[in-house]
């Protein structure tokens, strides 16, 4: 059997996938081929407005042949494996591909195995996350109908993409309790695996003072290490040791993992947990020149976000080529954003870098605080940037 080969091929076709092919067909590369299953595309970010009862999946969903550039030679397969040293990647469908660069860019998944009952929990009513499409409506559905008791919300922090946002179902919910009059009723536990509830100390500071003007009880430090769906009660670990705590609601925004064929390929590295192992500055694999990593697969050493494939993709677009060409690589600064909503009219950005330093993409006015304009531009504006600009290789 004659295996294709192509100049480029792209390993998944979400934000990252998308946008890169059709940067790289408008830098002039002759050749891109994109793998990914899915005839579905999730605009991802709306969901938490789905979980929020501020969306719809029909908002959030396009066709995938609509949005694969025409150029673009896609293979409707999914990855199983990739011969990092003979230059193939396996789909499952049992075809090989001969690649001259490969990009990875397949995402994360959510790690059920992480927490033990996560996964039962969220079959219940009484669980869920906005993380997965086919739960997200579900998860206004419990929110919206509840009158008085416990409800908790887990943020983890292990690989969650743009774990901040998993505040956005909390605020939405919670003006919708304060505004239908049963706020009071309600008591509302938030439970943060870090230490901040967003990436920079201002946002995080923005962000406790909403919470504590809705009596929204904050903990940082604090992991849901076992859900017992059942007793509807959950085993925390934080620094002062171990307890436990019932629910009537409980929000997820889970762990997340690499894909498990990563590091059965050889791509990952020691303690990278099966992320790709590439420079977070050049996003190129360290031990393999030819193979390149973005989005919420690579290691980066900053939080995933779609905000920062607005950097990512034109620095791997031009890679590619200037490493053929044996020009320098850009750098990629490690910029990333996290948009967090504190009302169902107002919206603040947490803007850094890999160190934590706030990094806004203007100097004034301050993004960091809670505004209207802000609500309004990442539901309704920022969704229009993302079809007809980013993923069309538009934004440089
Ligand atoms: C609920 C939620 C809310 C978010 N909100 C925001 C936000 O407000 N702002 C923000 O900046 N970011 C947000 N993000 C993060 C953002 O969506 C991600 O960082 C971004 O989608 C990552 O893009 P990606 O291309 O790396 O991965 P994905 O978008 O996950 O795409 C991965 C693609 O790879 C494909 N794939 C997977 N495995 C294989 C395989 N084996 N073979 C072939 N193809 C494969 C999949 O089908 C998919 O199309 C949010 C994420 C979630 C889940």
């Amino acid at each position: 059997m004659i295996v294709p080969r192509h100049r480029v091929v792209i390993v998944g076709g979400g934000n990252a996938g998308i946008s890169l092919a059709a940067k790289l067909l408008r830098g002039g590369c002759p050749d891109v081929a994109l793998v990914d299953p899915n005839e579905v595309h999730h605009y991802r970010p709306l969901l938490s407005y789905v979980a929020g009862g501020a969306a719809t999946l029909d908002d959030l969903r396009r066709p995938q042949a609509d949005l694969v550039p025409v150029d673009v030679h896609w293979y409707e397969d999914r990855v199983r494996a990739v011969d990092p040293v003979a230059s193939t990647v396996h789909l499952a469908g049992g075809r090989s591909l001969v690649y001259g660069d490969l990009v990875l860019c397949p995402g994360s998944e959510v790690d059920w195995d992480a927490v033990p009952g996560m996964a039962e929990a969220v079959a219940t009513p009484h669980a869920s996350t906005s993380y997965l499409p086919e739960h997200a409506p579900d998860t206004w559905d419990m929110l919206s109908v509840l009158t008085t008791g416990r409800v908790v919300f887990a943020i983890s922090d292990r690989h969650v993409p743009c774990s901040p946002v998993g505040l956005k179902p909390l605020f939405l919910a919670a003006d919708h309790w304060r505004a239908t009059g049963v706020l009071d009723a309600l008591t509302v536990d938030l439970l943060v695996e870090g230490s901040r509830l967003a990436g920079t100390a201002q946002a995080d500071e923005e962000l406790r003072l909403a919470a504590d003007a809705y009596g929204v009880r904050v903990r940082t430090g604090t992991a849901v290490e076992r859900v017992d769906p059942v007793a509807r009660r959950l085993d925390l670990r934080s620094r002062v040791g171990t307890e436990t705590l019932t629910y009537d609601a409980l929000y997820l925004a889970p762990p997340h993992r690499a894909p498990t064929w990563v590091a059965a390929s050889g791509l990952a590295s020691e303690g990278s947990d099966g992320f790709v192992d590439v420079d977070p500055l050049t996003l190129r694999h360290r031990t393999y020149p030819r193979v390149w990593a973005l989005g919420d697969v690579a290691t980066v050493e900053t939080s995933p976000s779609g905000g920062a494939l607005r950097k990512q993709v034109p620095v791997v677009a031009h890679n590619i080529p200037a490493s053929r060409a044996g020009v320098p690589l850009r750098h990629y600064d490690g910029y990333t954003v996290a948009p967090v909503t504190t009302s169902r009219s107002e919206l603040l950005l947490a803007e850094h870098d890999r160190e934590g330093h706030a990094e806004p993409t203007i100097p004034f006015p301050d993004l960091a605080r809670p505004r209207r304009s802000l609500y309004v531009f990442d539901r309704y504006v920022e969704p229009q940037i993302y079809w007809h600009r980013l993923l069309r290789g538009k934004v440089s």
